[in-house]
């Protein structure tokens, strides 16, 4: 299971610097998650003001 960046974001940035292992990136229009190597640790939909990070079923 990992989380994936919804098309909600607004590319604010925020969650970036929370990640703890990294894995958040600016993308094309939205920030992306490396879902290879995400560990669900949900900090990241904490900090997003859209509530854009979601985790996969
Ligand atoms: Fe990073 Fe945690 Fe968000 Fe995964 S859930 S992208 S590990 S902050
Ligand atoms: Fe996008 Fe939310 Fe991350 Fe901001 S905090 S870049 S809106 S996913």
């Amino acid at each position: 299971m990992a989380y994936y960046i919804t098309d909600d974001c607004i590319s604010c940035g925020a969650c970036e610097s929370e990640c703890p292992v990294q894995c958040i990136s600016p993308g094309d229009g939205k920030y992306v998650i490396n879902e290879e190597e995400c560990i669900s640790c949900g900090a990241c939909a904490n900090v997003c003001p859209v509530d854009a990070p979601k985790p996969r079923d």
